[in-house]
């Protein structure tokens, strides 16, 4: 997974995005393994490279922890240059691909082992929060202030229910939103 050099337009994107937000609001690393998902996800075969161009390394290992400032980046600038759908998708094609552990066994469970799978990728002193909130039978309410976009994150729960043959709805449900710059996204998930 070598790097290739960037074009001024992308590099020019790379700063437009960098200036959406505090380039090094969070303090924390991300498991190379996790990140070679988003590499395999990506839907676009011309644009892989990109992904370890912004994440400034030259190589991708999975043994290895990277700077999570770096990743947040990456994802922002894959919204950026090509879109909340592709974005959506790459989150909902890392868990297709994924295993999930034997002890979830339906829709819910696997939603909800969002935020623990969170934890186990990210590590750090500052690297944001799942919050989950129990509102009726049918339906959670997840807050997130970790440090990736809505639509991710968005692709990643409807990834895990479909993964048991489940269609969920997910709302937006703050107009709070980490695009526009603030610090968190709150999302209902209706099953
Ligand atoms: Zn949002």
């Amino acid at each position: 997974m070598k790097n290739s050099s960037l074009s001024d337009s992308e590099k020019e994107l790379i700063e437009k995005t960098r200036e959406l937000f505090d380039a090094d609001q969070f303090n924390g690393e991300v498991r190379g393994k996790a990140i070679m998902s988003l590499y395999n996800a990506f839907p676009l075969e011309h644009a892989k490279s990109k992904i370890i161009g912004v994440l400034q390394t030259d190589s991708l290992n999975v043994e290895q922890w990277y700077n999570i400032n770096d990743l947040r980046l990456v994802y922002f600038y894959i919204r950026e240059a090509y879109g909340e759908t592709t974005l959506g998708r790459v989150g909902f094609d890392i868990i297709n691909s994924g295993v999930f552990p034997e002890e979830i066994r339906d829709a819910r469970d696997a939603v909800l082992a969002v935020a623990p799978a969170f934890y186990m990728n990210v590590r750090g002193e500052n690297i944001g929060d799942v919050e989950v909130t129990f509102e009726d039978e049918k339906q959670i309410r997840m807050k997130f202030t970790t440090p990736f976009p809505c639509s991710f994150e968005t692709g990643i729960l409807k990834g895990s229910a479909h993964k048991f043959g489940e269609v969920v709805l997910i709302e937006h449900a703050s107009d709070c939103c980490r695009n526009k710059g603030d610090d968190h996204c709150e999302l209902t998930i209706r099953f």
